[in-house]
């Protein structure tokens, strides 16, 4: 799909389509915007008090001897509530009316909120509600969209539309490889993905560690996940340097475990299900590269993919044995189930040593614990330094990916102490779950670095798409941290 912009409300283009946003107001609904050309077509609608301007509600009409063959009401809800995350939600609603549909041009006309800045929520709604996976549909001739040209109507702003699309890039790649298949999305498949984004941008480079080399740097952590899979585990890095003449770097470690079965403790019905997207963290630090890559980023980034199977053989690693991470820590195995920390913690570490970065954020589908704790609305967020947390909390309003900051008190600790070894791998009891993760995270990262870490168990994968995700993966982190490394100076 092709975005657009076009400034003049008057001389628009010609469409099979025009959007126009309606307020919501005490008596029914007004215009958004002023539409002279369109007053008589609109004018009746609203005096026979059939359209409400709900947020996200639309009504079809008919036009004769207009711009366009169509018209399509759309409601943006209250004007004093008005939002960035409302305009996005709303103009999804608008993209959802136009599927199936053989509309190959449609006019989006912007909403007058001096406010805002509607040409850029506008833009990434439409964007972000034009991605579908329809891989595995056989039928012929249902394309979900015949869309091809999106004008936005009434700015001269084309750098948000540029910029929006380029993101969109990344989120998409993020999309894809979260919902495809785990017999395809597998640790050399996310090798593959970092070595094609190397090829197609000057500005990015791609390193993998397979199994012999990991072997050689003692990752006996992901060495240990990995032991009972169909294929080899692998370290992915990829490197994206968008601000050459600067030291600064951002470390971005994703958890890319392409099916957990939960290893010995198998996961039963019910939890097994949708586990291939258990690499949504790797997919959107590979998302992230891309993005930042097409938007030219003034920004550094090592993306560090700790990447593997945890699969069910007679060589799964084991409950109640010790490894040895590559740190040199050592710990028991209490749940092979809790898999994505044990090899987060050797991507950890591995990529301090090289890559000394000035500040750290992973990204993880790490527990079940936080889907309960905040639903697939919020991802949490844990952090060892509040100015960082803060940046991150800014701009997850600011892109519409939500955050929610949790606790990372010392007193959580002795849940993880192990009479074996340094630590065990999860704190047997229910209780506090994400948190314990995050702490066990805590334990490999330098005290001095600024970390961040995403549990993203709940926002990666929808039950259902929702809002201006129409698919399950929702590609969630790419947006947020270009936001966050955006404001980081
Ligand atoms: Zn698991």
């Amino acid at each position: 799909m092709e975005l657009i912009i076009h400034s003049s409300v008057s001389k628009r283009p010609k469409a099979d389509l025009v959007v126009v946003p309606f307020f919501k107001t005490q008596k029914g609904a007004a215009p958004a915007v002023n539409l002279p050309d369109l007053k008589g077509v609109i004018d009746p609608i609203l005096k026979a008090g059939d359209f409400s301007g709900k947020e996200g509600a639309t009504m079809l009409a008919y036009l004769t001897g207009k711009s366009e063959k169509r018209l399509l009401l759309l409601g943006l809800g209250k004007e004093t509530e008005c939002s960035m995350e409302g305009l996005r939600k709303s103009y999804a609603a608008a993209m959802k009316r136009c599927q199936g549909k053989k509309w190959s041009h449609v006019n989006f006309v912007l909403p007058k909120c001096p406010k805002l800045d509607a040409a850029r929520a506008v833009s990434e709604g439409i964007a972000l509600a034009s991605y579908l996976f329809d891989e595995w549909k056989s039928k012929e001739g249902k394309k979900p969209f015949h869309l091809k040209k999106g004008v936005l109507v009434g700015t001269s702003d084309s750098a948000a539309c540029k910029k929006t699309l380029g993101i969109l890039k990344g989120v998409n790649l993020a999309r894809d490889l979260v919902n495809g298949n785990a017999l395809d999305v597998t640790p050399q498949a996310l090798a593959a993905e970092g070595k094609r984004l190397a090829k197609q941008y000057g500005s990015v480079k791609a390193t993998v560690l397979t199994k012999k080399e990991l072997e050689k740097e003692k990752m006996g952590l992901l060495l240990a996940v990995g032991s009972g899979g169909r294929v080899d585990p692998a370290l992915v890095m990829v490197e994206y340097r968008g601000a050459p003449g600067s030291d600064d770097l951002t470390m971005v470690v994703g958890k890319g475990v392409t099916f957990d079965t939960g290893g010995l403790n198998l996961k039963p019905t019910g939890f097994i299900e949708d586990m291939r997207a258990d690499m949504g963290g790797a997919a959107a630090a590979l998302g992230l590269i891309q993005a930042a890559a097409e938007i030219k980023l003034k920004a550094n980034i090592a993306a560090v993919i700790p990447t593997t199977e945890n699969g069910i053989d007679a060589h799964s690693y084991k409950p109640g044995d010790v490894y040895r991470a590559h740190s040199g820590k050592t710990v028991e195995i209490t749940n092979t189930d809790a898999e994505g920390r044990l090899i987060l913690a050797d991507a950890l570490s591995y990529g301090q040593k090289r890559f000394h970065p000035d500040r750290i954020i992973d990204l993880a589908t790490l527990t079940g614990a936080i889907v309960v704790a905040l639903g697939d609305l919020r991802t949490g967020l844990f952090s060892n330094n509040d100015k960082l947390a803060k940046l991150c909390e800014k701009a997850g309003e600011a892109s519409g990916e939500k955050v929610w900051r949790m606790p990372l008190d010392p007193e959580y600790r002795p849940l993880l102490n192990s009479d074996i070894a340094d630590i065990k791998n999860a704190g047997g009891k229910r209780i506090a779950g994400s948190v314990t993760a995050a702490i066990f995270l805590q334990e490999f990262v330098e005290k001095k670095t600024p970390w961040i870490h995403l549990d993203i168990a709940g926002t990666a994968f929808l039950e259902k798409g929702r809002d201006y995700h129409l698919s399950q993966a929702t590609g969630v982190g790419v947006r947020l941290l270009i936001e966050l490394l955006e404001c980081i100076e």
